[in-house]
């Protein structure tokens, strides 16, 4: 496996392996640059990770998981795989950011002893940011990877287990709940959703051909492999700002590409941004092409207005136009609101499946804050608990 230091998808791809009790051999493309230049020769790719099984190039973490879902992986890392019976628990947590961790907390004390199926992105989305600043009782910040690993220690600290695997399927039709994951399979008598949102891409064909070429929805994984080179960011949110702010710490041109001429990012962002001489702006302008054969050259960007188009030179695009929740599993399920996320009964974490309950970004289309799916988390956890003992 090629990795760096700091770089949440090499960690998620190493916990993975970890989980199967499969070893690894380590090459750090930062220390030694020959064997970054051996890397792009062998994969055709600039960023990491890039794992090989043998001489067989797998790509990187998506690459992995993508295998593991489909109940792949073993076979190519020569493993016998076994499927477990299912088992049975009170209560089952589908998803780990903080509205998942803090059901499991709550679950856990309430000694519902809760499984948490963690996904193989255990931790959600605050993995892939740096520096969290608003999230109550951290007065000089954390990092969004050490407050994922305080929540999960806490869960874990009252017995919450939690499994780092992807629920493949989740079947709400009769009682108990059955979800699974490639290797094991849950009946649950109550249900927590909390399965989060994704990065959303623009949708053009050069920007899927150029993903792991330069294109990204990672700064904090990515950004360092482009040093000293110029970058892009498109988008007009706190995650644009987020990530171009912390791209200038490797370059000394960002180019923010917004559709609009103010941005949406909150005040204190935006100020950040603006008066950081390395992040210029290109406003009322949308991504029309990646360009680029092997590797990001630059991207082609039209006026919104007069419809004209110029080329930016860049190395780097880094992709950060909002988020879509992931419920794909639970569609024709359970009731979703037109944009994909799960409609509760307002006050309550209650969805229009009996037994489930749903919390955090997946059902949250306003706030979206760490702070906010806690508290959705709790009030799951207890509106779970409620529930089971009225059952009882
Ligand atoms: P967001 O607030 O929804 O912003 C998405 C941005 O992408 C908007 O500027 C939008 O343009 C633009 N956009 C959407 N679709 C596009 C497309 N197809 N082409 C071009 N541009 C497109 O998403 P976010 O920035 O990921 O933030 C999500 C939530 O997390 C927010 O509540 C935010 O406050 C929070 N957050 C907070 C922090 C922090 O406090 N440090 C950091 C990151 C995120 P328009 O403006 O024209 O709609």
């Amino acid at each position: 496996m090629y990795t760096k230091e700091d770089c949440p998808y090499c960690q998620m791809a190493k916990r993975l392996l970890a989980a199967k009790g499969q070893t690894w051999t380590e090459i750090d493309v930062e220390r030694e640059p020959a064997r970054r230049q051996e890397m792009i020769e062998r994969s055709g790719r600039r960023t990491v990770p890039q794992i090989f099984v043998g001489d067989e190039h797998v790509g990187g973490f998506d690459e992995l998981s993508a295998l593991e879902d489909a109940g792949e992986l073993d076979a190519l890392l020569g493993r016998e795989h076994s499927r477990a019976e299912a088992e049975r628990r009170q209560l089952v947590i589908v998803g780990s950011g903080p509205a998942g961790y803090t059901a499991a907390i709550y679950a856990a004390r309430a000694g519902l002893e809760p499984v948490v199926v963690a996904g193989l992105q255990a931790g959600g989305q605050l993995m892939l940011t740096t520096d969290v600043e608003n999230y109550p009782a951290f007065p000089e910040g954390v990092t969004g990877p050490e407050l994922m690993d305080l929540f999960q220690k806490q869960a874990e600290r009252f017995g919450a287990r939690v499994f780092a695997e992807d629920a493949s399927r989740i079947d709400l039709s009769r009682r108990p709940f059955r979800v699974g994951t490639a290797d094991r399979a849950f009946l649950a008598d109550a249900l927590v959703l909390a399965t989060g949102a994704s990065a959303r891409w623009l949708g053009l064909d050069s920007e899927t051909r150029l993903q792991n070429k330069g294109v990204s929805a990672c700064a904090t994984c990515d950004g360092a492999l482009f040093r000293g080179k110029p970058m892009a960011v498109v988008g007009g949110g706190d995650t644009a700002m987020e990530e171009a702010l912390f791209l200038t710490r490797f370059t000394t041109k960002v180019t923010v590409v917004h559709r609009r001429g103010e941005l949406r990012a909150s005040k204190i962002m935006q100020e950040r941004a603006r008066k950081n001489g390395k992040i210029e702006f290109a406003w009322n302008a949308e991504v029309d092409e990646v360009l680029g054969d092997d590797f990001v050259t630059g991207v082609r960007v039209r006026d919104v207005g007069d419809g004209s188009t110029r080329e930016i030179p860049v190395e780097a695009l880094f992709v950060a136009i909002g988020h879509k929740p992931n419920t794909e599993l639970l569609r024709g399920q359970i009731e979703l609101d037109s944009n994909g996320y799960i409609k509760v009964e307002p006050g309550s974490t209650r969805t229009s499946r009996e037994g489930v309950f749903a919390c955090g970004d997946a059902m949250d289309p306003t706030y979206r804050q760490a702070v906010t799916a806690a508290g959705t988390g709790c009030m799951a956890a207890i509106d779970a608990e409620r529930w089971l003992a009225e059952q009882d």
